[in-house]
């Protein structure tokens, strides 16, 4: 029996890839649901997912493990609005609208031409390549990179900062330079979506890929033994081989390990208001370092079925919440949102606050190629999104590239 401790999307994907071969598992997950950092719930008929959490058209292998048209997606407009405090001004993406991309206010001639020329390089380059980068020791970080490569310090506070940070929830940009080439290119070569139902309709359709006899919610493993795990309630579950499928800190104790260094967390603060902000499909960068806001959306411009009728969903992420209570940190969201849209002055209502403190881990250069486990014993594997970079795509491989070495022996 081959026991899979975790059912997040690197276990789910374990798990489909072993059906796929025939073998028996069980998937043991401690939540009551499946999906671990993709989750949703449901408030007063308000979809909220715990976090903005978004699927590129360009993870190839989503379309492998579930079918995505029964997913319902709902599309993001490509590019985005910048505000700078006066205006708000449209950001085009330069693969799917290259001339108002080239005509776009936003970037310096030399900053188009930059990034022109890293866009070129990057198509020309494989995803193996680009991940190959955060692995190697001469690895820099994003901000580092920028600079190298000549962008202008415009580019960086109007662009990068505000949507690179939001993805790599990274406000200095202190992040592999491998990591954010691996994701500019998923960026530039495609698109956004949400599943109609929330995030966590994607690993529940995994879920409803595998047999239900082979799934245990609410089983909390805490200690591994040769030949067995042993449950919270002290149960013993035999198996020959054993894959860890978890986030980092929930691992490390696992192992008897210290918890990771400096991970990353965000807040997501939700407003509903029957006064729509604005119509586009798209994700809104304010511009400021010293803003607690660093993206927000109006979410039923892509979703509508987010809200009940007559209401609109805003969604607004918030690296950096210290210091503040809950009422003051949606008061100040609600602040820099209506500096924005000034129609929103008195007409956001709070919904709710989600924290995540543990988002992703921290990916600073070459943090690919530090060891970060040590060697588990012969029947023992491991896998999860704090292997090569955290997204959807890597936490989905990571568990399928497992399941193989497992088929492999
Ligand atoms: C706020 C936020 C925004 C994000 N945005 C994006 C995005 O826009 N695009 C993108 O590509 N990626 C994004 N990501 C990253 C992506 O969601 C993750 O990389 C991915 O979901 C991680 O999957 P995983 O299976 O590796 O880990 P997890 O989802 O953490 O799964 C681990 C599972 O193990 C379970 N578990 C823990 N301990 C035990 C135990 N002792 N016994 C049994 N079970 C246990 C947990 O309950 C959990 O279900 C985001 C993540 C967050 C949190």
């Amino acid at each position: 029996m081959i026991a899979i401790i975790g059912g997040g999307l690197a276990g789910l994907a374990c798990a489909l890839e072993l059906k796929r071969a025939g073998r028996e598992f069980a998937l043991l997950e401690a939540a009551a649901n499946f999906g671990g950092r993709q989750r949703t719930s449901q408030k007063d008929g308000f979809t909220l997912d715990h976090g903005f959490q978004v699927i590129l058209s360009s993870y190839e292998v989503v379309g492998v493990v579930c079918d995505i048209p029964s997913l319902r997606p709902r599309w993001f407009e490509s590019g985005a609005w910048t505000f700078d405090g006066q205006r708000l001004t449209r950001l085009e993406s330069p693969f799917t609208n290259p001339i108002g991309a080239l005509t776009s206010p936003i970037f310096t001639i030399g900053d188009k031409l930059r990034l022109g020329l890293l866009g070129a390089e990057l198509l020309l380059t494989p995803c193996s390549r680009l991940l190959a980068r955060c692995a190697d020791s001469r690895d820099i970080s994003t901000r580092a990179f920028l600079q190298r490569r000549g962008f202008s310090k415009s580019f960086i506070s109007r662009f990068a900062q505000p949507f690179f940070g939001g993805v790599l929830l990274d406000n200095e940009l202190e992040t592999s330079a491998g990591l954010f080439s691996y994701y500019l290119k998923k960026f530039l070569t495609g698109r956004a979506w949400i599943p109609s139902g929330g995030i966590q309709a994607l690993p529940e359709s995994l879920a409803a890929q595998l047999p239900s006899s082979s799934l245990h919610l609410g089983s909390r493993v805490t200690a591994l033994a040769p030949n067995c795990v042993q449950l919270e309630n002290g149960e013993l579950f035999p198996a020959d081989r054993i894959i860890l499928a978890l986030d980092d800190p929930s691992l490390r104790i696992l192992l008897g390990l210290p918890p990771p260094s400096a991970p990353r967390q965000v807040a997501v603060v939700y407003f509903k208001t029957q006064t729509s902000l604005y119509t586009n499909p798209c994700l809104i960068l304010p511009e400021g370092s010293n803003l607690r806001v660093r993206h927000f959306v109006q979410i039923t411009n892509i979703a509508p079925e987010f809200a009940p009728a007559g209401w609109h969903l805003v969604s607004a992420t918030v690296l950096d919440s210290t210091g503040l209570e809950a009422d003051e940190l949606a008061e100040a969201a609600a602040h820099e949102i209506a500096a924005v849209f000034p129609r929103a002055a008195g007409t956001l209502q709070h919904l709710e606050t989600i924290q995540v403190p543990y988002a992703i881990p921290s990916q600073p250069p070459g943090f690919a190629g530090r060891k970060a486990i040590p060697d588990l014993p012969q029947n023992v594997y491991a896998c999860g999104d704090w292997e090569h970079g955290a997204s959807i795509q890597a936490a989905l491989n990571s568990g399928i590239e497992t399941a193989k070495r497992v088929l492999r022996g």
